[in-house]
């Protein structure tokens, strides 16, 4: 009798937790997405959510988070989010790839288990190519290779297991190439001979983009949680490395500030303490909120965009879709070069912020591809069906 009435109360606030939720087709009509599919796999304990935002340019791609939400709610909320971002990291990257974002409710330390992910496998796999994912926050590409045994719509396993490998070097690489363009439109020269970049994080792209950036000729103030990190990096040149404590790095006198640590670094705090010329790093997120970005085109520090200058490491795995070439990965992210002098040009000519330009650069592009495929390829008289719509 006394568990029937714990039953009864469990289920009273399961019900009044689901009427508190937000209606979940009201939530895809306001950020505009196409499709949202919940998982649940009772025996592994999965409980999981794709969003797929857009698919004009292609099937949909994105990480896969695994995180100890609070609340459906909030995994909702982040997968909507976070699957509209790479809608838009893929217009600007120039893959044939939509925005798509997987996020698993469980803590990773605790929940994981080789057949959650393989539920994770079949799941996915049960889109039939409309969403392929792979490591994101909480997940390690290990954790895919027992999702890919189940089917064919992960990136970025490892090395052995047939993957692309290390993504933070292409990122990196895409990053220094932003700030080459960004050095080419505000000073006339791609160089960044004698600039003075704060690099705030060196961790696995921070890292690799201080050892480009030294040989560069550029030099930096680095600052990390981890003291022993930095202080390797000032043994090793001296001359062109300073450090800075973590909690004033973004206030550093310098040309470029390059965030590469965590999300929402720009905002009402920060801003004003800013001291450099232009933004330029491989943070996910670092506007805190788009009129973040409003406020520093009207303090006249150019922003390259987070989601294009940080594109390498989509561009390598999204090759891996399409048989990874690694030349192809490298010209494509030297590519984000051209995009980001682009947008500050628009920027310039339009008076509008570079986010915002960018943005209008994603929806142009979407619009022309959309009617492209209008066309018809042709028709199959074997399959009895017409092929080659979108
Ligand atoms: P990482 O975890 O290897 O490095 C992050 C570094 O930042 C660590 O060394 C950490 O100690 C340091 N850090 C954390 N908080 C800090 C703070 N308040 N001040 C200074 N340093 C701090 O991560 P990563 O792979 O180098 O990624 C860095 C950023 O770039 C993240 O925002 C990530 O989402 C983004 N990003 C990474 C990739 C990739 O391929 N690795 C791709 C796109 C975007």
């Amino acid at each position: 009798m006394g568990s029937l009435k714990m039953d009864h109360l469990e289920l009273k606030e399961k019900r009044a937790e689901i009427a508190q939720m937000r209606d979940v087709f009201a939530l895809m009509e306001e950020h505009g997405h196409e499709q949202v599919v919940f998982c649940r796999h009772a025996r592994t304990g999965l409980k999981a959510i794709v969003a797929i935002h857009n698919t004009t340019l292609g099937p949909a791609i994105g990480g896969c988070r695994m995180i100890p939400y609070e609340t459906t709610d909030e995994a909702l909320e982040d997968v909507l989010r976070l699957s509209k971002g790479m809608t838009y990291k893929c217009g600007l990257a120039d893959v044939d790839f939509g925005g798509g974002k997987m996020v698993i409710i469980g803590d990773p330390a605790e929940d994981k288990s080789p057949e959650m992910f393989r539920a994770v496998g079949r799941f996915v796999g049960g889109l039939n190519g409309r969403f392929f994912t792979g490591t994101d926050m909480g997940t390690e590409p290990e954790d895919f290779i027992h999702a890919a045994r189940e089917s064919a719509s992960f990136v970025g396993l490892p090395q052995s297991h047939g993957g692309s490998g290390d993504t933070s070097i292409p990122t990196a690489l895409g990053v220094l190439q932003g700030m080459r363009a960004i050095a080419a439109h505000l000073w006339g020269t791609p160089s960044l001979a004698g600039k003075k970049v704060a690099v705030q994080g060196i961790g696995k792209v921070g890292s690799k983009l201080v050892e480009m950036l030294l040989e560069e000729g550029a030099s930096v103030v680095i600052a990390d949680l981890c003291e022993e990190r930095c202080a390797e990096w000032k043994q090793r040149a001296p001359e062109q490395v300073e450090i800075s404590q973590v909690d004033v790095i973004h206030q550093m006198d310098c040309d470029i500030f390059a965030p590469c640590a965590r999300g929402g670094i720009i905002n009402d705090r920060t801003l004003d303490e800013l001291q450099c010329r232009a933004i330029v790093g491989s943070a996910n997120n670092q506007l805190e909120a788009d009129r973040h970005g409003d406020l520093l085109h009207a303090r006249g520090i150019l922003y390259a965009p987070d989601y294009l200058v940080n594109a390498g490491g989509l561009i390598q795995v999204a090759d891996e879709l399409e048989g990874y070439q690694a030349e192809r990965v490298l010209a494509k992210t030297k590519a984000i070069y051209d995009m980001v002098l682009e947008i500050c040009e628009r920027s310039k000519r339009e008076n509008i912020p570079t986010c915002r330009a960018a943005d209008r650069i994603v929806v142009e592009r979407m619009e022309n591809i959309a009617d492209l495929r209008r066309m018809i390829l042709g028709y199959d008289r074997n399959q009895n069906r017409k092929v080659g719509r979108g």
